[in-house]
């Protein structure tokens, strides 16, 4: 039997970091300790109730905002030793629609959360695990962040920004021997699928263009096809692949 490994996972309130949580709390060949986290705790309800037995065992839930770096101090150093063995870096947001519709407030929003709350949980947990000399950690990246997708711009850009980041950063992370993932999920929610269109009808693209509508259902069927090759289109399925990449 493996021993018992401690995993972070962000944005654990809904979707698929709610689903990875669920999925590692309740694997009962690995043992994992989850470490359930969520910017804000009033939203703790539906994975307490879908962790059941396994909370407060196998799942801790605690608050942690990737935005602010003192929440993410105060939850790492509430560890004992500060020992996490695998971070998964979940928390996103979207920003769906035509560019001009959207303010840089909206925008410098995503990459606050996107890039930069990733980059700020890797400065706070990356240097333990460098002294460790082991250490696993994920992004939970998205097909956007390896082919942009209209009306997505800003979102695209943000998770190009972080597999950028982590081309560099594997480099010094295979020195100390700590793995960097990528996961590239195509359309998991379908909410979010349809919202693209939604705005696509709204802006009048998809009739009064056919050749944008022609190329953005192009480019949507070539994305959707890499999710459902490779991964799936429901949380749980996303959650499986996430096991199967950190065991
Ligand atoms: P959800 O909106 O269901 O979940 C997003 C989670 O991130 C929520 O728990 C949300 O918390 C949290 N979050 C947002 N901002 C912060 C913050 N500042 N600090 C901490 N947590 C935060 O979306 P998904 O489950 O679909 O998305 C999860 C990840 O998967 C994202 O990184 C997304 O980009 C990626 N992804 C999603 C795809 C999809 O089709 N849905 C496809 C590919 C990738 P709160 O409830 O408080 O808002």
């Amino acid at each position: 039997k493996m021993s018992q490994k401690t995993v972070l996972i962000t944005g654990c309130s809904s979707g698929i970091g709610l689903a990875v949580a669920i999925k590692l709390a309740k694997d009962e060949e690995q043992h994992f300790k989850v470490i359930a986290t969520m910017r804000n705790l009033s939203k703790r309800g539906k994975l307490e109730d879908a962790a059941g037995e396994a909370l407060n065992t196998t799942l801790e839930i605690k608050q942690l905002d990737v935005c602010d770096e003192q929440s993410i101090r105060q939850c790492i150093d509430s560890i004992p030793d500060r020992h996490i063995d695998i971070l998964i870096n979940n928390a996103g947001v979207g920003l769906v629609g035509p560019l001009e519709c959207q303010s840089i407030e909206e925008m410098h929003s995503v990459f606050e959360t996107n890039f930069f709350g990733v980059v700020r949980m890797v400065k706070e947990v990356f240097p333990d695990m460098k002294k460790r000399k082991s250490g696993h950690i994920v992004m939970m990246s998205s097909v956007m962040g390896l082919q942009g997708i209209m009306f997505n711009d800003i979102y695209t850009a943000s998770k190009f920004a972080v597999e950028g980041f982590c081309e560099s950063l594997v480099v010094q992370a295979l020195k100390f021997n700590v793995c960097i993932s990528l996961i590239e999920p195509g359309s998991v929610v379908t909410e979010f699928e349809m919202k693209v269109y939604e705005e696509a009808e709204k802006a009048d693209y998809s009739r009064t263009d056919p050749e944008t509508a022609e190329m953005f259902i192009n480019l949507y069927l070539r994305n959707s096809r890499t999710i459902f090759s490779s991964l799936g289109q429901t949380p749980e399925e996303v959650a499986e692949h996430t096991l199967q990449v950190i065991t």
